[in-house]
């Protein structure tokens, strides 16, 4: 390069910098350090393992400072169990708590990923919001069982964002989804 001598320091750090920058990134599985991981167990999700690892990476696609993993050993953030009942999570606090894939919601009708991706959302922070629409996730079983729309809506996302961009503060609850029944 024909650089003025006076710049060439200036574009060598530039270089370094940009390779610091570009260098880990390409390493692959790391992550990055500012990005919450949030271990989940699925191992006792019965016939809904791959819905719960399916419903996980959607939210992987959508959110930058989260990202979702199974756990390898060890006590995971977030256990997912199945039963017989309408699907619920029990929120601890944020990005931990406990997932339940019932099988009453499967059983009418409505879609395992939207559910596993629903409950993740609830452990990502989400209240519920019964808006009937399929474009939004946390509408859950409002939308009906024909929505199988298991990604969040931008607004969804930016909230999650915020969330753990700012280690948001939780409060412990239950977040049952039978309520839409008798609403
Ligand atoms: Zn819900």
């Amino acid at each position: 390069m024909n650089l003025p001598r006076t710049i060439r320091p200036v574009v060598g750090l530039l270089i370094a910098f940009l390779v610091a920058l570009v260098v880990p990134a390409s390493a692959g599985a790391a992550v990055p350090e500012n990005v919450r991981v949030v271990t989940y167990d699925a191992s006792q999700a019965a016939e809904f393992r791959d819905a719960v690892d399916a419903g996980a990476k959607v939210w992987n696609e959508n959110v930058q400072n989260v990202r979702l993993e199974p756990a390898s050993g060890g006590a995971a953030d977030v256990m997912v169990l199945a039963d017989n009942g309408w699907p619920r999570a029990e929120v601890i606090g944020l990005g931990q708590g406990r997932i339940w894939m019932g099988r009453q919601a499967v059983n009418e009708g409505h879609d395992t990923i939207r559910i596993a991706a629903h409950e993740l959302g609830h452990i990502l922070g989400l209240p519920d919001n019964r808006t009937g629409l399929c474009e939004d996730l946390m509408s859950g079983a409002s939308a009906g069982p024909d929505c199988d729309n298991p990604k969040p809506n931008p607004d969804e996302i930016a909230e999650v964002e915020r969330n753990f961009a700012g280690g948001v503060l939780i409060a412990p609850q239950v977040f049952r989804e039978d309520v839409l029944a008798t609403r």
